[in-house]
């Protein structure tokens, strides 16, 4: 099928309505009144992510700094890899946020996705931050290299840069859908099992700084995952020739994948870690991606992973919590 590419939303266009037409290849002058846009809940959920700011060095690392070094080699390795890990993903979702917003023509999306930008920056600012706290700058360029030399690290990568980059090379409609779908999948679910190890370490006391930055990180993740899925089935919408079996069916099949893939990694990084019991990751994984398959208006893939398998991590994705841990 052969398609138009989508044209960048003009920067100031008197002659366009202040009031989007469409999301994306619509028109819109570029004026943004919130009280009269496309979608009216859309400005709750602006008023959310501007209301979660924050910047990584407001967490105090020193316990940190003193624990790591007592942690075992291999809690250590996985902090490592799995920083590493983070920093994958985080780095082309402030691009992606980006770009995604360039060609959105209503300009409520182009500011969401511009605060989503910006936290996707501090984000990886705070990787820089906790790794800067607790190993040489030698250790550091090596967990930020894992990146690009990891070979399980790239393999699980290896769809994720495929759909963001064929985005970036060619902005079409079904193009723009893919890297949607897989960023529901990276906010809903690839930081998952990562966020997951870290809380692991804040239940036995330990690194409840990075902990609480990774609660933070979490909570943005998952305001993320929330409006994305609400533009996906918007853009869906708005598009129905795209809402069609094929399309569909790809985008199971891109979750099946992707949990697979998850599973491979997280057992690779996770299998010597004590406390986490990798049966339950599992679960938690297949978990994560029903939950945001449903947020998307699509169905369950596996109805035997309704419920959270991980209940204790609740605990720590609200940050009061962490905070009282870290006060004891
Ligand atoms: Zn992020
Ligand atoms: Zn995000």
């Amino acid at each position: 099928m052969s398609q138009s590419l989508l044209e960048k939303a003009k920067t100031l266009e008197p002659r366009y309505p202040n009031k989007s037409t469409k999301l994306f290849g619509g028109k819109s002058s570029g004026i943004l009144n919130w009280n009269d846009i496309a979608y009216p809940h859309w400005y709750k959920m602006y008023k959310k992510l501007v209301g979660n700011y924050w910047q990584a060095d407001e967490v105090n690392m020193s316990s940190d700094v003193r624990q790591f070094p007592t942690l075992t080699r291999d809690e250590q390795d996985a902090y490592l890899k799995i920083i590493g890990l983070l920093s994958t993903l985080d780095a082309p979702q402030t691009r992606t946020a980006l770009l995604i917003s360039l060609y959105a023509t209503d300009p409520s999306v182009q500011s969401i996705m511009a605060v989503i930008a910006q936290q996707e920056a501090v984000h990886n600012e705070s990787y820089s931050y906790v790794l800067s706290s607790v190993v040489s700058l030698a250790e550091q360029n090596e967990s930020f290299d894992l990146g690009r030399k990891d070979p399980v690290l790239l393999k699980r990568n290896d769809a994720i840069m495929k759909h963001y980059n064929a985005f970036s090379k060619e902005p079409t409609i079904e193009n723009l859908l893919k890297t949607m779908v897989y960023t529901a999948l990276l906010e809903g679910m690839f930081f998952y099992s990562g966020f997951a190890f870290f809380y692991n370490l804040a239940r036995h006391n330990k690194m409840v700084g990075t902990s609480t930055m990774v609660s933070y990180i979490n909570r943005d993740e998952l305001e993320h995952g929330r409006f994305i899925s609400e533009l996906f089935r918007a853009t869906l919408a708005e598009n129905p020739e795209h809402n069609n079996e094929e399309f569909i069916e790809w985008v199971y099949s891109a979750f099946k994948q992707s949990v697979d893939l998850e599973i491979e990694w997280s057992t690779y990084v996770l299998q010597n870690v004590s406390g986490i019991d990798m049966e339950e990751m599992k679960g938690y994984v297949k978990y994560r991606a029903n939950k945001m398959l449903r947020m998307m208006g699509l169905s369950e893939i596996y109805p035997d992973h309704v419920d959270n398998p991980m209940k204790w991590i609740r605990a720590y994705v609200d940050v009061r919590y962490v905070y009282q841990v870290s006060a004891a």
